[in-house]
């Protein structure tokens, strides 16, 4: 399959590493027609890839919103959603200031557990935007706590450690509502690994339009799976490779969708939007 856009990306903005122009810019170059930044709880970076784009790469503005179901998480992408939309952006502020505090939280718990580390550190890696773990396993780095990233979340920052906190996040019908209001299209981000597929259902029902099939963290079989249930509900199809920047793991363009599905996903956009005037 020849990947026409890679719908699964991360910036700065998020715990990315590269600034949205730079994601563009590597977009453009190895000749994606469609690419959506889809950052953690924040929307920050739509604006200004939309800019760096300028007209030469379709932007799709887009965002993975964290929500929580049956005590497991669960990313909810929303596609084609205003980025202007009121309810969206006091939504996104909430996920902002709670992140900010969490991250305060688990900084207290490193202190105590022995490990102090100045907040502007992390402030200063992660920007303005949605501050998580990530950026925390990187000044871990920087201070010599951890040998990596990857180690510091092994050792201290994974579920269940006593540096944990738990982050905020609103139940996938509320994610799918907000991303309704917002003129936006709701499809359920890597479900491969989460054993909810019998939620499908009632979350169609609630208005979840599509499923993203295509990502690193699938297999064939569920890949397979994922194309016969899109089949089954008449789901959109999405994918993309989750890409944070880093040399590890998939790069931009390894995962996507091809032109065909590129096509009636923007149909899909059309649709979605006429017939909820
Ligand atoms: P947060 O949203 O703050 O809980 O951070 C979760 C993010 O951390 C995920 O979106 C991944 O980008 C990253 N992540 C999760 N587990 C690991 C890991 N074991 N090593 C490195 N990064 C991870
Ligand atoms: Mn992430
Ligand atoms: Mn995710
Ligand atoms: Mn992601």
């Amino acid at each position: 399959m020849k990947i026409a856009a890679d719908l699964h990306l991360h910036t700065n903005f998020s715990d990315g590493v590269l600034p949205p122009e730079e994601l563009v810019e590597r977009a453009i170059a190895i000749g994606l027609k469609a690419i959506a930044i889809s950052d953690h709880d924040n929307i920050g970076a739509i604006d200004p890839a939309k800019s760096a784009a300028d007209g030469k790469l379709q932007i799709i503005s887009a965002v993975e919103l964290s929500s929580e179901i049956c005590g497991k998480d669960l990313h909810i992408l929303g596609y084609f959603i205003d980025d202007k939309n009121e309810l969206l952006l006091s939504e996104i502020g909430k996920y902002r200031k709670a992140r900010h505090d969490r991250a305060l939280k688990m900084v207290e718990n490193l202190s105590r557990a022995g490990m102090p580390i100045d907040f502007e550190l992390i402030k200063s890696i992660s920007g303005d935007g949605a501050i998580g773990r990530p950026h925390i396993a990187r000044a871990m780095v920087i201070k010599k706590y951890a040998s990596s990233t990857q180690d510091a979340f092994y050792r201290f920052l994974r579920d269940g450690s006593p540096i944990y906190e738990p982050k905020y996040k609103i139940d996938p019908f509320k994610a799918f509502d907000l991303i309704k209001k917002a003129g936006g299209i709701s499809v359920w981000a890597h479900p491969g690994r989460l054993e909810l597929d019998h939620k499908f259902p009632e979350f169609i029902e609630a208005g979840l339009n599509g499923v993203e099939v295509f990502h690193p963290g699938h297999d064939w079989r569920d890949q397979n799976r994922y194309l016969n249930l899109a089949l089954r509900y008449q789901l959109i199809v999405t994918g993309g490779s989750d890409y944070h920047g880093h040399d590890f793991g998939a790069q931009i363009g390894d995962h996507g969708i091809d032109k065909d599905l590129l096509q009636k996903l923007n149909n899909a956009n059309v649709k979605e939007n006429h017939s909820d005037n």
